[in-house]
């Protein structure tokens, strides 16, 4: 077999059984990696190979974000951009503006402030969206993900007053008239976008489309497709993509827990589908997020209690389908241990997705239960700050845990979990857990824990993640080699020069 395509004298790391040492010769035919290795790689150059002359050029697998909401993020353009604001009048200046673009009487939602970064330090009332929204339901959600604020007409809509009770999992917040203020935390933030019309098919397409520019210029091939909710129109979305070969990034979507018995009753097990699109892992929230993370020692929201948890586990199990259970605190990690070890279900990789606060007892129980940790590098950083306000200090050793993870024999895969974290660059968390003072580890495991990590978590370890022969053509080339030179990379701003997806450039030129 000859090579159509040779990538000549680079800095090619195939992250396979060699390592991070250079070879630098890679061979590609039929989208895969035919050999890779020195020069006498030119040997299966042909009469048609294009041979590309690196010149020095760095070349790696593409990353394999295992946890980013790809079609939430991409319905972030239509929304209002409220990431950086500094307070409630910036707010309700920008939902203003963002007004005028909209039809009469349709939603309108605003994305990405936070908090803790606005000058009043609370959450704005529903009365002061109404100032600018008037009749029109309107809602803003808070970066994280579990705090939306809805005004007075969304709060309607749902049928939301004063004697509404607090669904399971999630809280409505009131002012001191006991009437609801807006603030809906958790599984209440369902009780808004249950009643809004959903976002049509052609939207969710041009949502995918600007998520995906984002995700390929950062040298991401792969990527875990995270839900919040029900949203079945995703898959067809991704697949009507795909179909018409827009798709340049292969998705591995998640079903939300609602699906569970449809996917089930269709005979849909974890991995079927394709190499461009396949479905992947229900989706479960276990706890909450923020303050509101289930600890060992009491507190949190149970967004599904530990007895739904087994009953969910052990159907998803004997239907073949993986979970992938949102768990932050250690209650809710070893209620999901406990769920999978009760549905003896070690063969399909349960996952837990963040698996942020994760003693050794239940490091332990993850390898022998053969689960699969889900986890933000990044939170290596802002956890140990943000540790102090949400988690016992005695915790802080057990936070994003990923040595102890990996030494006690679980499979690690990293993710960046957009837009919680806006930028899903993998090499600011690449480095963060390299250079965590607790729980480090090296710098080989964090680049397989961004590649193979992925790959392995969607029983594709055989086929990506790695640019071992035999092994799709996904990879990234850098101009400089970030793994070289004196630390003074600027890791915030690396960004490859070209994207490689089964050996096809679907980003930047070679
Ligand atoms: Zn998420």
């Amino acid at each position: 077999m000859r090579a159509e395509l040779i990538l000549a004298r680079g800095r090619i790391r195939t992250l396979g059984r060699a390592g991070l040492n250079p070879q630098s010769h890679l061979a590609i035919a039929g989208g895969k990696v035919l050999a890779s290795g020195g020069r006498e790689v030119m040997g299966l150059r042909g009469p048609r190979t294009r041979v590309v002359d690196l010149g020095g050029s760095a070349v790696l697998p593409g990353f394999n974000d295992a946890h980013a909401h790809v079609v939430y993020y991409g319905l972030t353009r239509f929304a209002a951009d409220l990431s950086g604001v500094r307070g409630v009048d910036e707010i309700l200046e920008r939902l203003q503006e963002h007004s005028k673009g909209l039809k009469p009487g349709e939603w309108q939602q605003g994305m990405g402030y936070r908090t803790d970064e606005l000058t009043e330090l609370r959450q704005p009332h529903r009365t002061e969206l109404d100032r600018v929204t008037g009749d029109r339901p309107a809602y803003i959600d808070e970066r994280g993900g579990h705090a939306r604020v809805a005004n007075s007409a969304a709060l309607a809509a749902a049928g939301i007053s004063g004697d509404t009770q607090n669904p399971p999992g999630g809280r409505i917040g009131r002012d001191m008239n006991r009437l609801p203020n807006g603030l809906l935390l958790e599984s209440a933030m369902r009780m808004v976008a249950d009643v809004q019309p959903p976002p049509s098919l052609k939207r969710r397409i041009e949502g995918i489309v600007s998520a995906q520019e984002l995700l390929v210029s950062r040298g991401i091939t792969s990527v875990g497709a995270a839900v919040n909710r029900g949203f079945a129109d995703d898959l067809r979305a991704y697949e009507r993509l795909a179909c018409d070969g827009g798709l340049r990034v292969r998705v591995n979507e998640f079903l939300s827990w609602e699906l569970l018995e449809a996917a089930s009753d269709l005979g849909i097990r974890t991995g079927f589908g394709g190499p461009m699109v396949r479905a992947g892992p229900i989706k479960v929230f276990v706890d909450g997020g923020a303050e509101r993370v289930a600890m060992r020692g009491g507190g949190g929201v149970w967004r599904t209690t530990r007895e739904e948890l087994r009953d969910l586990v052990a159907r998803a199990s004997s239907a073949g389908l993986q979970v992938a259970a949102h768990a932050i605190g250690d209650a809710a990690i070893e209620a999901m241990c406990d769920a999978v070890e009760a549905a003896g279900a070690t063969h399909l990789r349960h996952r837990v997705e963040h698996c942020t606060i994760c003693p050794p007892d239940l490091q332990a129980r993850l390898a022998s239960l053969g689960m699969v940790a889900v986890m933000q590098p990044i939170a290596a950083r802002f956890g140990r700050v943000a540790s102090s306000i949400f988690f016992p200090v005695r915790d802080r050793k057990d936070l994003a845990a990923h040595r102890g993870l990996m030494r006690a024999g679980v499979r690690v895969a990293f993710s960046s979990d957009l837009p919680v974290i806006p930028d899903p660059n993998p090499w600011p968390g690449i480095r963060v857990a390299v250079e965590d003072q607790v729980n480090g580890v090296s710098l080989l495991a964090s680049l397989r824990a961004y590649t193979a990590g992925g790959a392995y978590a969607s029983f594709e370890e055989d086929v990506k993640g790695t640019l071992e022969p035999g092994m799709l053509a996904d990879l990234q080339v850098y101009n400089e080699d970030p793994l070289e030179g004196d630390g003074d990379v600027a890791w915030e701003e690396l960004r490859p020069r070209a994207v490689l997806l089964g050996g096809v450039r679907v980003f930047g030129s070679l």
